[in-house]
């Protein structure tokens, strides 16, 4: 296909799953980690499967809340890869607190790893893609970003911001025959959700209307659709992969 996609926070869980998804559609992959660390932990095993499918796959490594570390990032995959056709901002956070118990550091973390992110992301693939006149971004947001949720102020803010930039986003580069959407997700089993308290798994798992958590696959098939081609007219949008949790 000669085309890539790089997705942050690939080195596990939804990001590794939409990365392999990806590879599976014929995409080189170039598979965005936090640090070395998360290279050897996991990172170099997503680009291996994604090799599995005849495609290129490389580790590239950036903190998403840092703009030059991101802008070194993109032009690292542009280098290797000719361009960036896909862009998944998926890397995110949780620190959970009660709004009057939060920390300033819980609140700024936050929204710097999952919101300042985006913004860095799309500031400079965003320019590559312009300059190409095409190319699909999928930032993940959060039902929490849409409708709340207890001991998330920080996080649904940083998501309810991603919804924001998504549409003005789509609004600057539709012009470009870029497309600019969001995948929120609901209750997904990853580390992110483990880390719950148990009582609060449990009543959110009671309020999902297909009776079971999501699969990062699930995330990942949502985030293909809408960098295909059959999603070509659709930009702007939130897509909520939630199993009926929130409606
Ligand atoms: P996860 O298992 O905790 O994975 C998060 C990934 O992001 C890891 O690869 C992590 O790498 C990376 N990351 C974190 N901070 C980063 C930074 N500053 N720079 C670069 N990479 C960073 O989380 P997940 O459940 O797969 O979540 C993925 C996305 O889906 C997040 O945006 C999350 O908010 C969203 N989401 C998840 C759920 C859910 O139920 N799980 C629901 C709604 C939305 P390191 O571990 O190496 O730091």
């Amino acid at each position: 296909m000669g085309k890539c996609a790089l997705v942050t926070g690939a080195s596990r869980s939804i990001g590794a799953a939409i990365a392999i998804k990806l590879a599976r559609k014929g995409y080189d992959i170039a598979v965005g980690c936090h640090s070395q660390s998360s290279v050897e932990n996991g990172g170099e095993a997503v680009a291996a499967q994604c090799r599995e499918f005849g495609v290129e796959a490389a580790c590239f490594v950036a903190d998403v809340a840092d703009f030059a570390q991101c802008e070194r990032m993109v032009g690292e995959t542009v280098g290797r890869f000719g361009g960036i056709d896909v862009l998944v901002n998926n890397a995110g956070i949780t620190k959970d607190a009660l709004l009057v118990q939060m920390s300033e550091e819980q609140y700024d973390t936050v929204l710097a790893a999952d919101l300042k992110s985006v913004f860095n992301m799309m500031r400079h693939a965003g320019k590559r893609m312009m300059k190409a006149k095409h190319g699909a971004i999928v930032n993940i947001t959060s039902v929490a970003g849409l409708f709340g949720n207890r001991g998330q102020a920080n996080y649904s803010a940083a998501k309810a911001g991603i919804v924001g930039m998504t549409m003005t986003a789509a609004k600057e580069l539709g012009a470009r025959g870029i497309t600019v959407n969001a995948v929120a997700p609901g209750f997904i089993d990853t580390p992110m959700t483990e880390a719950m308290p148990e009582k609060v798994r449990e009543a959110a798992l009671a309020s999902i209307a297909l009776g079971r958590a999501g699969t990062s696959e699930d995330v990942a098939n949502a985030v293909a659709f809408l960098v295909s081609e059959e999603a070509s007219y659709i930009t702007g949008q939130v897509l909520v992969v939630d199993g009926g949790m929130v409606m």
